[in-house]
Parts: structure tokens; C-alpha cells; sequence
């Protein structure tokens, strides 16, 4: 059985991470969502509510499974016996960390690979900050998270600011 794992902060997902996902369960029969813990970033939502967003969004694609993780995502692939680690490859400025990151993964355990699936066209230029930033100054984020997240994140900066948007 051919397993995948992609591994992330998700703080928020948005339809960038979802458009992967769904390409990744195309070729995959598994694909684990690994939600990193140990994010340097203090983030917006508690690792449970990346979590909760991410398996009520995915759960209509029946081969995919939300996890948090803690660590190297080489090892968190080796416990969920994947060999694959999947990343999404936005524009160059991507690229040299993405490389950087594969490369040393595979130096830690030279049996998993890293698979990289290109951005669409219509997501090239979403990122998580980019919804932040969005959201924080009261503009439209309906077009860069699935529907269920939008209120989320309004409602997330309003109880920061303690004032309606
Ligand atoms: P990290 O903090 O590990 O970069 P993210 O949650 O920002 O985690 O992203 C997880 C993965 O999804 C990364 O491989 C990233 O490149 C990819 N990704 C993020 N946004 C998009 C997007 N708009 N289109 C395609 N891939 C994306």
C-alpha cells in the first residue's frame, strides 16, 4: 500500500494546502496530514483546532487522516510506515528551503523521499500568513480558506482586538 505523509503548520489550512491534498489522494492510497506541534511561529489556532479544521474540511476524501506530530517529519513518516513526504512548491522564493529541508531529511533517513506537487495557478500566491494578514485587516479571505475556516479566523481576530470587525 503506497502512503504519503504531508506534513505542516496549517495555521489556518487553506485551499492551497487543500488543493495538495486532494491531488496527493490521487496518487496515493494513504495520505497521513502530519500538524507539526513544535512550530517555531506562536500560531493562531491551538494544535486541536488545526486539527478539528482540517478533518472536518478533508472528511469527504475517504483515504486521507488528520495527525499531529511532534519533531523530525522523517520520523513521524517511519511510524506511520510512509515512505513519501509530500510538499507543496509555491513560486522559487519556495525553493531553496524546500530543497535545503529534503535534502537534509534525506541525509537523517535516506529511505524516505520527498515528493514535491506544484501549486495551482489559482493558489500560487496563498500562504497561511497571507490570511492572516488578510483577516487581521478586516478584508475578504472567502476566497483563500475553505468555508467552515473563514468565520474561524474572523472570529480569532475579533477576540484579539476585543472589538467586532
Ligand atoms: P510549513 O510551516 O511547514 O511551511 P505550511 O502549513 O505553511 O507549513 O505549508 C505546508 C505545505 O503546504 C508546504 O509544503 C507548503 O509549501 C505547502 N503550501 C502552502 N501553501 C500552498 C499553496 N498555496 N499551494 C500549494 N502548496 C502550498
Amino acid at each position: 500500500m503506497s502512503k504519503a505523509i504531508y506534513p505542516g503548520s496549517f495555521d489556518p489550512v487553506t485551499l492551497g494546502h487543500i488543493d495538495i491534498i486532494t491531488r496527493a489522494s490521487k496518487i496515493f492510497d494513504e495520505i497521513i496530514v502530519g500538524v507539526l506541534r513544535n512550530s517555531s511561529k506562536s500560531p493562531l489556532f491551538s494544535i486541536e483546532e488545526r486539527v478539528n479544521m482540517l478533518e472536518e474540511i478533508c472528511s469527504s476524501i475517504t483515504n486521507v487522516k488528520i495527525m499531529s506530530f511532534d519533531g523530525f517529519s522523517v520520523d513521524f513518516a517511519k511510524e506511520q510506515n510512509a515512505n513519501v513526504i509530500i510538499r507543496g512548491l509555491r513560486a522559487i522564493t519556495d525553493f531553496e528551503y524546500e530543497l535545503q529541508m529534503a535534502q537534509t531529511n534525506r541525509v537523517l533517513n535516506p529511505d524516505i523521499d520527498t515528493l514535491f506537487l506544484t501549486t495551482s495557478i489559482d493558489y500560487s500566491y496563498l500562504s497561511s500568513s497571507i490570511v492572516k494578514e488578510v483577516a487581521s485587516l478586516g478584508g475578504d479571505i472567502s476566497r483563500f480558506v475553505p468555508e467552515p475556516v473563514i468565520e474561524k479566523v474572523y472570529s480569532r481576530y475579533r477576540n484579539i482586538k476585543g472589538k467586532d470587525m
